[in-house]
């Protein structure tokens, strides 16, 4: 990395990399929030994606068609509501590394991880045991307790955290090997977040797919903060299922449709037990309405209800962008962006005492840097929104940046490194 020896932490400097940055026109295509009449320092897009300028006209459409034929926009509409939900697949499915028929858009987050879990959380008196990082986002902690003590188990024993160890804010990788290699003959399933919300380290997921598989257990992964941040490879990596948000870095709206992944070996096995509803029938004769439950072929079975159109008209508007950029782009330039913002963090502990720890790792890591601001509390967020940077807190002491590629530029990263110094 010749280039990050000669980093300069400038205005001019930001600006030059900007100017030689071959997304710069995206940032355009995106309504950033207004602070005094200027863009806000927008680093909470691992958060809430900002809106595309294209959202509105994508769900105007629909409204539009609502309002011109009624229930037979179904079928008349421009983009028709019944098969809606298959014009996000193939580009969510490339996202992911996924075959199209392994992936499919509903509900929300933790509903899908609920869902799946139905089908591969199936414990028996011998392999009942999840494992999952310690300090898991709320949500998939409620989610892992709900669904073992669902099945009668005990959550103390059944639920195996794996730890960072004392005095170290990532986990070791070879610990989570170690949790697997002894609980081999008692684990029924690894639930684990692909790059964990709080610190941004990103796990070796087909590492941990490969040491689950062998352990006899089955494997997957919530996605909430690597979906649209990192390169995955659901498929090849063997991973049997995964969920994901899509308001994230996917930019599709609060509370948008969220994503789920089974891996085709498990497609064919039509006796999965599932929780099942109309959208999950067969298409072909799912109108007949009769009584028999007839299983589709692709991840499609485990959809319940039928399609929230609205916010698939957000969450499509959006993929077409990530579609017409690519994973292999933005990710160019989301480390670009992270180095940078590393840098210049580095520089300002220079002159401010080291006061600032970054603890997400150097290498395993997306578009994200946690920072421990040592001696500092939440005043020194309210300063920070005060003066137009919208970073995230994490009490007691955490602020979470994520420089995102398709919008944040390297002017941010220096507009942000001054207003920090500044309140230091
Ligand atoms: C954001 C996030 C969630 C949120 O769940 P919803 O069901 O979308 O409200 C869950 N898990 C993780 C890991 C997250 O980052």
């Amino acid at each position: 990395m010749s280039e990050v020896l000669e980093l300069k932490n400038s205005l001019e400097f930001a600006k030059s990399l900007d100017e030689k940055d071959p997304l710069k026109n995206y940032r355009e295509r995106f309504i950033l929030p207004q602070h005094n009449g200027k863009d806000v320092v927008y680093f909470t897009g691992n958060s809430l994606g900002l809106q595309p300028k294209t959202t509105s006209s994508y769900i105007q459409q629909e409204l539009d068609d609502w309002g011109k034929f009624g229930v037979e926009g179904h079928f008349l509409a421009k983009n028709p509501w019944m098969p809606y939900h298959e014009f996000l697949t193939d580009k969510m499915a490339k996202l992911v590394g996924a075959q199209p028929k392994e992936v499919v858009m509903m509900n929300q987050l933790t509903v899908n991880l609920h869902l799946l879990m139905v089908s591969f959380y199936r414990p028996t008196k011998q392999r009942y045991k999840i494992l999952c990082e310690a300090k898991a986002f709320p949500s998939d902690q409620y989610a892992l307790q709900s669904q073992i003590k669902f099945h009668g188990f005990d959550i103390d024993d059944a639920l195996i955290e794996v730890h960072p160890r004392e005095g170290e804010y990532t986990i070791r990788e070879e610990d989570i090997f170690s949790a697997i290699e002894k609980n081999k003959d008692s684990l029924a399933l690894i639930m684990i977040g692909g790059v964990n919300f709080f610190s941004g380290q990103v796990f070796d997921m087909k590492a941990i797919t490969e040491a689950g598989h062998k352990a006899g257990a089955i494997v997957g992964f919530d996605l909430a903060h690597a979906a649209g941040n990192i390169k995955l490879h659901l498929h090849g990596w063997n991973v049997d299922f995964a969920a994901w948000c899509s308001y994230k870095y996917l930019n599709s709206g609060p509370g948008s449709v969220a994503g789920a992944f089974v891996h085709e070996k498990h497609l064919s096995n039509v006796d999965l037990p599932l929780f099942a509803g109309w959208w999950g029938h067969d298409k072909q004769t799912r109108f007949l309405m009769d009584k028999k439950f007839i299983p589709m072929q692709t991840a499609e079975r485990w959809q319940m209800s039928n399609a929230p159109i609205f916010s698939m008209a957000a969450c499509r508007a959006s993929l077409d962008i990530f579609d017409e950029v690519g994973m292999d782009a933005l990710i160019e330039k989301s480390k670009r962006l992270t180095a940078y913002l590393e840098f210049v963090i580095g520089e300002i502990n220079k002159k401010k005492n080291n006061c600032l720890h970054i603890i997400t790792p150097e290498k395993n890591r997306g578009c994200q840097i946690s920072i421990v601001a040592h001696g500092y509390g939440k005043p020194l967020y309210n300063k920070l929104i005060e003066n137009g940077v919208i970073p995230d807190w994490r009490e007691p002491n955490v602020i979470r940046c994520a420089p995102v590629p398709l919008y944040n530029s390297f002017e941010d990263i220096h507009r942000f490194s001054e207003i920090l110094i500044s309140l230091l």
